[in-house]
């Protein structure tokens, strides 16, 4: 089964996926991940979408299906559980999985939207930190590590991700209006969307999807 999760930037999709994948046998796919990891061994591609996701916009469609498609072919997607988080981000990459999904005979697919209030997304947005090796993620407010500014699990240094200052906040949270939100209306019009509390605690939401789906 392939669960899309759906929702603004900061409302929890990544650290309930780490647990999903932790504790419930799912496989995680985020196209933001992927990115920043090509950013990070300067890749082609990296270089070429370093700026646009730096400043908190969004990479082209084209480029981005490539790499959720590329993504998507390492898993058996009739037997595997997959998360498929920051993908589709617009009414376009919709179609071109549902496409896709189509041509493979995949049918298993569920949505889940985060729904949270703007004043939190900023908030936590700016208090994050993350792990410059493994990726995980921690707050300064709410999940601090235990030795300032560096990992519980491998001792690296933490940081700020550059699009999670807070101009840049502003620029994602203004592009999520304007092109991703209007996937809420198209996926309830479709299916039957799941809304889920992106404030609640990690084991209700938790609770929740796996009860829903
Ligand atoms: P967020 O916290 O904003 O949800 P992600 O880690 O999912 O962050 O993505 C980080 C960045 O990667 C996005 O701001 C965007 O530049 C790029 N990106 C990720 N997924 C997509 C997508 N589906 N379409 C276009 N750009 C994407």
């Amino acid at each position: 089964m392939i669960l899309i999760f759906l929702g603004p930037p900061g409302s929890g999709k990544g650290t309930i996926s780490e647990k999903m994948v932790q504790n419930h046998n799912f496989k995680h796919i985020s196209t933001g991940d992927i990115f920043r990891k090509t950013i990070s061994n300067g890749t082609p591609l990296g270089i070429k979408v370093k700026q646009i996701i730096n400043s908190g916009n969004l990479v082209d469609d084209k480029t981005t299906w490539e790499v959720a498609k590329d993504a998507l072919e390492k898993f058996d997607l009739n037997s595997e559980n997959i998360i498929l988080d920051g993908y589709p981000r617009n009414i376009d990459q919709s179609f071109f999985l549902e496409k896709w999904l189509k041509e493979q005979s995949i049918t298993n697919l569920k949505e889940i939207y985060f729904e949270i209030s703007k004043d939190v997304i900023i908030k936590r947005l700016t208090s994050r930190m993350v792990c410059d090796k493994c990726g995980r993620t921690y707050n300064k407010l709410t999940l601090k590590p235990k030795i300032e500014w560096k990992c519980d699990d491998d001792n690296s240094e933490l940081i700020q991700r550059k699009d999670d200052r807070e101009e840049n906040v502003k620029v994602r949270l203004e592009t999520y209006e304007k092109v991703t939100a209007p996937l809420i209306k198209y996926f309830t019009q479709k299916n039957n969307l799941i809304v889920v509390k992106g404030d609640d605690d990690a084991e209700s939401i938790i609770s929740k999807i796996l009860k829903s789906i």
